[in-house]
């Protein structure tokens, strides 16, 4: 397995559109929103030079966003790492002992393999693999 670049950071917001003018009021361009319907979640990615700010506003009261803002407030969620192999990474972590939220990849924003890393095995972090096609 290998660990490529920080892909992205996930900042949870209750607004969309407010925090999407604030990012660009900082010079940062959205390219574009997305509903990930699964995760009941739309994003907005923002390029940072090879990483990416990912905003994410729940769209139900139940997901995961929202539930994490009502315990939280808004702020970083989680940390993303760009894989090489998402199946590969998920399997070494597995056979070290590490708790995996998502033991198999599943579809994120804009099409890349997703998984989700236990924070109790990562120091609190919520930590997301992700795997992008091409
Ligand atoms: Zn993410």
């Amino acid at each position: 397995m290998k660990i490529l670049k920080i892909d992205h950071i996930g900042i949870a917001v209750k607004n969309l559109a407010e925090s999407t003018r604030l990012y660009e009021m900082l010079g940062i361009q959205s390219t574009g929103s997305e509903v990930v319907d699964e995760q009941k979640v739309k994003v907005s990615f923002f390029p940072v030079g090879d990483s990416e700010i990912e905003l994410l506003e729940s769209t139900s009261p139940e997901g995961p966003i929202a539930r994490y803002i009502e315990k939280n407030g808004e702020g970083i969620q989680h940390l993303a790492l760009r894989v090489d192999n998402i199946e590969v990474a998920l399997e070494e972590l597995k056979a070290k002992g590490i708790r995996l939220i998502d033991e198999k990849p599943r579809y994120g924003a804009g099409g890349a393999k997703i998984a989700f890393v236990h924070p109790k095995s990562t120091g609190g972090i919520l930590l997301e693999l992700s795997q992008r096609q091409g």
